[in-house]
């Protein structure tokens, strides 16, 4: 008597199968769980609210038709909607209602007449009137975490992406929202997560599409009257990567449809990974529903890459590219090009092209003359950075006991004069000057140019190692 009830679901399905197609038993039968049978009410158990409607919007009369061949015309069917999967404040939660004959779904948008189901489903990707969903991912193997050269410029970002790769929708980072300016590796690092899940979970289907693609396909689908399969597609996919998710300001019919999509994947423990070129509160033209839920996982924010990384990022692409290149040479690019990383690595192939076209020999002379004609427009100005390298490489003292807070009279002069080539080779102002030299604040800093200027009126010598350290300084 108790296995009954399961008996008479698994005649449903029986049915059913044969009246479905097999993507559309998987992704709609196969997660329902049957819960109880009472006077004549069958109850069955499905992941979400969006699940239910759609249910009832597709296949509420093949449904009907089965549960009265099992029950009889009093049969009736009732949902439980358990959500399994929630995250922060969303808790579970179990509702129950009973089948309706209602027609409209969640969104006027995307009411449709029904017409996939039993067809397969169009995938925007590829061409219409596919039978099975196979999924590729537009992922570019070079984008992977091996290629990611970790800073501090990136490392949270970086180590919640990888936390997301290796339990995607298991993690509270979901959406993971990567934010930061160009060329500051949001896309590479989003494609890492996605390729890092390829290989380590095979079965998951992981998507990677550009906001301004996902649009267009929209776009399409509307044209063609096939918007449910639009939303259907992106529905199955289990690790969903939308870059640049910025371009959906203003365009409120795509929000509105991401929007739907967006909550049927978190519902049903789908991992969601956003990119965008600020972060979510700096988002205008943005539906407050969709940003809200942007802000419901992790936003990790991608800075500038500083010195060390783009040192670090420099030495592994020649590296990977089996060039032999002097470390004057790309301490020399990574000192002048500190906008982002696509720049310098811009630089880099410039280098590479005026050597093998002149059959150069790449050089310090080269690097110089590369910069010089062709990176004008990249910010080329002495950085604090480099000034602390060439003072300290000139006391022969390691650059963390000058950012350090040791007042070791050594240090303290190097840092001392330090400042003073900053106040008066760069444009930072006194605070930033002093953040950078261990943490001090402006008075310090003001105080530091002072005992310098006096030092040198006063003090030959002295004024011998400021002067040898300015032309070092100057050589960039
Ligand atoms: P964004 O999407 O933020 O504009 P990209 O991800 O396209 O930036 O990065 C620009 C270029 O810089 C890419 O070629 C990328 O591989 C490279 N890059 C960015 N950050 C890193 C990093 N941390 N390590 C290695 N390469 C990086
Ligand atoms: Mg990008």
């Amino acid at each position: 008597m108790e296995k009954k009830f399961e008996k008479i679901w698994e005649n449903c399905l029986s049915v059913v199968k044969d009246n479905v197609s097999a993507q559309s038993f998987k992704t709609w039968f196969e997660p329902i769980k049957v819960v109880k049978l009472q006077n004549n009410i069958l109850t069955i158990q499905v992941p979400s609210q969006f699940f239910y409607e759609w249910l009832e919007e597709h296949y509420i009369t093949l449904l009907k038709k089965t549960i009265k061949k099992e029950l009889g015309t009093e049969g009736r069917l009732e949902y439980s909607i358990v959500m399994e999967n929630s995250f922060n404040n969303s808790k579970p939660y179990t509702i129950k209602i009973p089948t309706t004959n209602k027609k409209a779904l969640v969104n006027p948008a995307v009411s449709m007449p029904m017409d996939i189901g039993n067809n397969g489903i169009r995938n925007p990707f590829i061409i219409p009137g596919l039978k099975k969903v196979n999924v590729e991912s537009q992922l570019n193997p070079n984008y992977s975490f091996d290629n990611f050269v970790e800073g501090d410029c990136n490392r949270l970002a970086r180590s919640a992406g990888f936390a997301v790769a290796n339990k995607p929708g298991g993690t509270a980072f979901n959406p993971l929202l990567i934010y930061g300016g160009v060329g500051f590796g949001k896309t590479h690092l989003a494609q890492a997560i996605g390729i890092q899940i390829k290989n380590h979970f095979p079965n998951k289907t992981v998507l990677y599409v550009s906001a301004e693609r996902f649009m267009h396909q929209y776009v399409d689908s509307v044209k063609d009257n096939k918007q449910n399969d639009f939303i259907y597609f992106y529905q199955m996919i289990d690790v969903l990567i939308i870059d640049d998710v910025q371009y959906f300001a203003g365009k409120e019919k795509t929000q509105d449809i991401f929007f739907h999509i967006f909550n049927h994947l978190h519902q049903t423990g789908k991992q969601i990974v956003l990119t965008s070129d600020k972060p979510p509160v700096e988002m205008q033209g943005m539906e407050p529903r969709l940003l809200s839920r942007f802000k419901w996982g992790l936003s990790a924010d991608l800075q500038a890459p500083d010195l060390e990384t783009r040192i670090a990022i420099l030495e592994k692409k020649v590296y990977a590219d089996g060039i032999e290149m002097p470390k004057e040479v790309i301490e020399y690019l990574a000192y002048s090009i500190t906008t982002n990383v696509r720049e310098l690595e811009g630089a880099l192939i410039s280098l590479l092209a005026q050597s093998s076209l002149n059959k150069k020999a790449i050089t310090l002379e080269l690097a110089k003359s590369m910069i010089d004609k062709f990176v004008k427009n990249t910010a080329r100005e002495v950085s604090i950075d480099f000034i602390q390298k060439v003072v300290c490489d000139y006391f022969d003292l390691p650059i963390e006991l000058m950012k350090s807070k040791t007042r070791k009279r050594e240090v303290v002069q190097a840092r001392q004069i330090a400042m003073y080539f900053s106040k008066s080779m760069t444009k930072s102002s006194l605070a930033n000057i002093g953040l950078h030299c261990g943490g001090k604040d402006h008075a310090t800093v003001l105080h530091a140019c002072r005992t310098v200027n006096n030092l040198m009126d006063t003090d030959k010598r002295f004024r011998a190692y400021v002067d040898e350290l300015e032309k070092k300084i100057n050589v960039i």
